[in-house]
């Protein structure tokens, strides 16, 4: 018999998840297909948030709308699913030149100073950073554990039915006039959440995605050498507790042998970079490697296919997936549902066809 869906979502990752939520919450059903397979992007991601481009200090793009937004539906998403998975940090950052911190202290005066602190720290964090220039800490950041989050909206989706564990079968869609079929079930559309694998899909892999990969090492420091949870130091990588002395770091950018396999060179890049802000010896105790759904403009895609309006795509988040789709998911669900405008830098109508 058929199943009828509101909207039938492949990928449940960071895309996936929280376009998913956002429709239910306004009242619409859905049920996710995923093949729960890989290493992707939003299962090694460290889930940071950051409204600064390190590189210029200047505010990232609609960090002042995504912010507010991010803090209300992250914490409305822990209630739901009763598991804690958004955290407040302190990102410190150690200064690597004179003008780096000449940059800083006149950036403070400008609209992009209230996400930057005015206080520079000469400390070096119990003998654990090198720190010749000073410290300082960027305002209003953050991270989601994307583990956590995502298992626990599986888990949810899994008590309700409404996860279909399998890898997409495209053979099995078959468009109807107003609506899409797959398999069993009737859907008034599919949305695309498919990270990098949309390269692959034969509706969308027309989009300009320029992917990149990234690496992550684990690291495991000596008892004596605690760095707090609530502390994440951001100096070409970033370092972030992960509890039990352990410590995530990342992360690398490659945008050549685009695999999920780690490699020696991203390891050893990291290793390089760490041991420039780390005074003390480190144990790697693991590697990962994902793939970003970077896209050529540096923007989302967001949007209905051009030819056939039942079937959408979700994607595009890029470097910045924790900020950008609760903001994106929102605006896309007021164009699916009332017709309210699309952001034209998102929208994948930017694209010819
Ligand atoms: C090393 C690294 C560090 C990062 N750090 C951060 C960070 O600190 N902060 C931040 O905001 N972002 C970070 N990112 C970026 C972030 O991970 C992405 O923006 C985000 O995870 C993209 O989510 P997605 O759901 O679009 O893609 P994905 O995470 O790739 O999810 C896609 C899902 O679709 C499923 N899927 C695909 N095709 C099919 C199919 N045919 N059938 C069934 N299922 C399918 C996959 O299994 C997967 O579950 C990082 C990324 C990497 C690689």
């Amino acid at each position: 018999m058929n199943k009828k869906v509101d909207y039938l979502i492949v990928g449940q990752g960071l895309a996936g998840s929280i376009l998913a939520l956002t429709l239910m919450k306004g009242g619409k059903s859905v049920v996710i297909v995923d093949d729960a397979k890989g290493s992707t992007a939003s299962k090694v991601a460290a889930g940071l948030f950051n409204p600064i481009v390190f590189k210029r200090l200047v505010k990232s793009w609609l960090a002042d709308e995504l912010l507010p937004f991010m803090n209300t539906f992250y914490p409305e998403m822990e209630i739901l699913l009763g598991t804690k998975f958004y955290f407040s940090k302190q990102i410190l950052k150690p200064f690597s030149e004179e003008q780096e911190r000449t940059l800083w202290t006149k950036k403070t005066e400008e609209p992009v100073g209230k996400y930057l602190s005015k206080d520079i720290y000469t400390e070096d964090m119990n003998g654990i950073v090198y720190n010749p220039l000073g410290i300082s800490e960027v305002l209003h950041t953050g991270n989601l554990d994307t583990i956590s989050f995502l298992n626990s909206f599986n888990e949810y989706l899994r008590k309700k039915n409404l996860f279909v564990e399998e890898k997409f079968d495209f053979a099995q869609v078959q468009l109807l006039e107003n609506s899409v079929s797959y398999k069993e079930f009737v859907a008034g559309k599919i949305i695309f959440c498919e990270g990098y694998k949309a390269t692959e899909n034969p509706f969308f892999k027309w989009l300009p995605f320029k992917l990149t990969k990234g690496e992550t090492i684990t690291i495991k420091l000596q008892k004596e050498y605690l760095i707090p949870m609530d502390i994440v130091i951001n100096k070409a990588v970033f370092i972030l507790p992960l509890g039990d002395n352990t410590y995530k770091v990342g992360a690398t950018y490659e945008w050549e042998n685009l695999t999920e396999i780690p490699t020696e060179k991203g390891r050893s890049e990291l290793v390089e970079k760490l041991q420039k802000v780390l005074k003390i010896p480190f144990e790697i105790i693991d590697q990962q490697a994902g793939i970003r759904p970077t896209v050529n403009d540096r923007r989302p895609l967001i949007g209905l296919h051009p030819k056939y309006p039942q079937i959408a795509i979700f994607n595009g988040l890029g470097t910045k997936g924790v900020m950008l789709a609760p903001f994106f998911a929102d605006q896309f669900f007021g164009f699916l549902e009332n017709s309210s405008p699309l952001h034209n830098e998102v929208n994948i109508a930017r694209f010819k066809f």
